[in-house]
């Protein structure tokens, strides 16, 4: 460690890993992807950690997501730029899931998605490592969170987003002080150029999963639903599947957590969700592969689980495998159908992506490869007012005959 970093916050981390080959790289140092063109995790000395703080001087603190510090990369506390990142609720769905099924409400997270947990961090190791200006291709949620808290520290920001990106989401990138272009292709296809730019040296690459700290962020679902229902986790998890951070976080968090002692051995089925018009990882789940081809032609109202192509595919398979759950696709009709029915029955505003986990779940009860009664877990990872929503034009004339009873 040649930077010279006060640490003023007790973290654990020891080294970085090659996800693929196991090959150990430095802590403190600015990496991307491994030399096999893998996701680098960080890994923790864990018995320390376990020997300096207890899941009970956890579950004392205020419940956002720095009460998880031990767990977390960052070592000086002012690398952290916070927008207020607080603990996520379970809100149960009786009409639209059943008795049985929480929403874990990622929308009320800054810029109104779950992008937030893992760009807050991924923000903080940038600062602490001395980057100043970044670059990402988004199809949205992302590269809000990242303007966000750029902005927040003067880190400047370019960010790629495909053409058919909702036009909220590039108008809030915009208002909050990055570059933002769209580019005619999709996200792996922005993600191609700013790759180049990267290897020019004139930005740091922050796509999905090319640099090692998004993951340590979005892990903290895991952590929070693992306190939430009392050390005990749920049956069933249903991840809309992207990239597969989210997924991949939590399987990570999962397995720290019961070499910690705080959580037995028991795992919930992890179900990838997809949509039909893009779902390249339940194809190759489909056909027994380790990693998925690239999807053409990719399509769906989900924008933020169209990824044609995903560095982390093969991590995503393996929990999915090793949990004991599936992927599963579900069409662009059963998705609106299920953002419409929590919406009408239970009140709650799904995104496109979280109506996928709904739909989903439904489907999995009706093929029975998910019991009733059995504890599941859905993650809606953004606010559904982030996107276009059924027309309401009813219209009513001041000044004419009102029928009162006909309201
Ligand atoms: C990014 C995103 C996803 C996919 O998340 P990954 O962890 O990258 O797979 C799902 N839903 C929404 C709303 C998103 O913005």
């Amino acid at each position: 460690m040649n930077r010279n970093l006060t640490e003023d916050r007790p973290t654990f981390v020891t080294h970085l890993e090659c996800s693929l080959t196991g090959e150990r790289y430095e802590a403190d140092q600015l990496h991307g992807l491994s030399r096999a063109g893998r996701p680098l995790l960080v890994r923790y000395d864990l018995e320390a950690l376990g020997r300096a703080v207890s899941r009970d001087t956890i579950a004392a603190r205020e419940t956002d997501l720095w009460r998880w510090r031990e767990l977390l990369p960052v070592r000086r506390t002012d690398s952290i730029v916070s927008l207020g990142e607080i603990e996520t609720p379970l809100i149960p769905i009786p009409r639209s899931g059943g008795g049985s099924v929480l929403v874990k409400d990622e929308g009320r997270l800054p810029t109104g998605s779950f992008k937030a947990r893992g760009l807050v961090m991924a923000v903080a190791m940038a600062r602490e490592l001395g980057v100043t200006r970044i670059a990402m291709p988004t199809n949205g949620n992302a590269g809000a969170a990242l303007a966000a808290y750029a902005a927040r520290c003067g880190i400047e920001t370019v960010i790629l987003c495909p053409e058919e990106t909702p036009e909220v989401n590039v108008r809030e990138i915009a208002a909050q002080g990055a570059r933002v272009w769209r580019v005619n292709g999709q996200i792996d296809e922005c993600g191609a150029i700013v790759g180049r730019g990267a290897a020019e040296g004139r930005w740091f690459d922050f796509s999905t999963l090319k640099e090692p700290y998004r993951i340590e962020g979005k892990k903290t679902m895991g952590l929070e639903l693992a306190a939430q229902l009392g050390w005990e986790l749920p049956d069933a998890i249903f991840y809309p599947t992207g990239g597969g951070t989210g997924l991949i976080g939590m399987w990570k968090a999962f397995d720290e957590m019961e070499r910690l002692g705080w959580i037995g051995s028991k795992r919930p089925r992890m179900y990838a969700v997809q949509a039909s018009g893009c779902a390249p990882i339940v194809r190759a789940y489909e056909a027994g592969e380790d990693h998925a081809e690239r999807w053409e032609d990719a399509a769906t109202v989900a924008a933020g689980i169209r990824v044609p192509k995903a560095v982390g595919d093969f991590l995503i398979l393996r929990a999915v495998r090793e949990s004991g759950g599936a992927a599963l696709a579900v069409g662009d009709p059963a998705i609106l159908k299920a953002v419409e029915d929590c919406a009408k029955k239970d009140g709650l505003l799904l995104c496109p992506e979280g109506g996928a986990t709904l739909a989903a779940y439904q489907q999995a009860v009706r093929d029975n490869l998910v019991d009733e009664d059995e504890r599941v877990v859905l993650f809606n990872c953004a606010t559904g007012l982030k996107y276009p929503m059924p027309e309401a034009g009813q219209w009513l004339d001041k000044n004419g005959a009102i029928d009162l009873g006909a309201l």
